[in-house]
């Protein structure tokens, strides 16, 4: 099959990777006139997702690109006195497999896992979707399936789903770019106040280090690309948080890379119709920073692409994708609605409560910690309990004889 993908950043990719695997023929088309090196923060690998990096050959560069976070430092607003927490240990109990990686970095290796065998068009974005396919730059062109790999305000569900139903967790999320001496790397350290954290993280092998904020607010208005008035909106939201905080905001008139968005989560249950299909942000965004959405567009692709090469029908194959991946969905759902509560904690009790969790929780010994955390496959270790099937095994891919 000819299949059209919009988007080449996570689930992009992905998918591009399996379905080349499977005997497709990709062609992928992104926005942006260059793979987008600009910037994000780093984003969270559970177990399925390194499990599936594995099997693309690709897991001992993310590997070697990994950020090495291993402490969190964090000053209460209005106290003197750090609070310290050791966070290997926080993710050992969440995942007994787990990397994180800067958004852009696993981007580019997903991408160059893919680039020889697949069609990439940078710098155009589809227009109409009807027995052609129609671009902004370039000609119309035919395709058997389409599929929408291009995040939470995915351009392929708007032309094909029109309004979709959203929830607004009631928070913001920007990362900027700042110079590499303000971050130690493998250290993460910030202020944290009632209904906002702001805080600063290198990497080995980073030319910058980068700050994230993460806010309470009503819903904000702005457009999702209009940056000059995002970062208008961040500089209020952190007014008077501390100097420390003050110094990295200067950045903000500086040309660094810079991400700005509502932690929106999408509540629509299909992802299908027709010939077209939405994997990853653009289908099932839990909502960015707080529920493994990197994790859960890895696996998406994955089963997406795998259900694909499973039969030849593609509307039983888009049934399966659906109901493979149905119940992950509403869990991850929970899952990000409980950390968006306890991540940005509303009140200076929350501040202080959260804190002081970590701390304890971090005093413990692993021995301690883990087998609790394993107890608990719907909260901290939701993300582990994601299905990966063995498509190849199952006979994926090879023509029945
Ligand atoms: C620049 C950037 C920075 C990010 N930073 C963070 C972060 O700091 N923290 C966090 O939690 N998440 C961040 N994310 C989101 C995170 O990457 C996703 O939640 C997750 O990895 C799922 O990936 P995805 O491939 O489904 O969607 P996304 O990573 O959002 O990728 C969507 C891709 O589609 C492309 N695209 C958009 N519109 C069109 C169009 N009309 N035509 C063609 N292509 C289009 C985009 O340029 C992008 O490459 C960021 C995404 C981007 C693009």
């Amino acid at each position: 099959m000819r299949v059209l993908v919009s988007g080449a950043s996570v689930a992009g990719p992905v998918l591009a990777y399996w379905l080349t695997r499977y005997g497709h023929e990709v062609t992928v088309v992104e926005r942006s006139p260059v793979l987008r090196k600009t910037g994000g923060h780093a984003v969270d690998l559970f177990k399925p997702a390194m499990d599936i990096s594995e099997r693309m050959g690709v897991l001992p560069r993310i590997e070697a690109l990994a950020t090495g976070t291993t402490r969190l430092t964090y000053l209460r607003e209005g106290t003197r006195k750090p609070i310290s927490a050791d966070v290997t240990k926080l993710f050992a109990a969440a995942s007994d497999r787990h990397v994180e990686v800067m958004r852009d970095d696993l981007s580019e290796i997903y991408y160059d896992a893919t680039r020889a065998d697949v069609e990439y068009v940078f710098g155009d974005s589809i227009t109409s979707i009807g027995d052609e396919v129609g671009f902004e730059a370039g000609a119309p062109r035919r395709f058997d399936l389409v599929i929408g790999a291009d995040g939470l305000h995915s351009n392929v569900r708007r032309l094909v789903f029109g309004e979709v139903d959203k929830t607004f967790v009631g928070a913001y999320l920007a990362v900027l770019s700042v110079p590499r001496e303000l971050g130690v790397p493998g250290e993460m350290t910030g202020h944290i106040g009632p209904g906002r954290t702001a805080a600063v993280y290198g990497a080995r092998h980073l030319d910058d280090a980068r700050a994230v904020f993460l806010f309470r607010s009503p819903e904000l208005s702005y457009h999702h690309r209009d940056v000059a008035r995002q970062k208008e909106l961040l500089r209020e939201a952190f007014a008077g948080q501390h100097r420390e905080v003050d110094s990295w905001l200067e950045h903000l008139d500086g040309d660094g890379a810079f991400y700005f968005d509502s932690i929106t989560q999408l509540r629509e249950d299909t992802w299908t119709r027709g010939r077209v299909a939405l994997v990853g942000d653009a289908a099932y965004c839990p909502g960015p920073a707080i529920g493994g959405s990197t994790s859960l567009a890895v696996l998406g692709a994955y089963v997406l692409a795998g259900e694909l090469a499973s039969g030849s029908d593609h509307e039983a194959a888009f049934a399966r994708y659906e109901n493979e991946m149905r119940d992950i969905v509403h869990r991850s759902r929970a899952f990000a609605l409980g950390v968006a509560k306890t991540l940005i904690p509303a009140t200076r009790l929350g501040v202080w409560a959260l804190a002081r969790g970590a701390q304890l929780l971090t005093s413990l010994p692993s021995w301690v910690v883990r087998p609790v955390a394993k107890l608990n496959s719907k909260g901290v270790r939701m993300h582990d309990s994601m299905r990966v099937k063995d498509y190849e095994r199952q006979g994926a891919g090879v023509p029945a004889p």
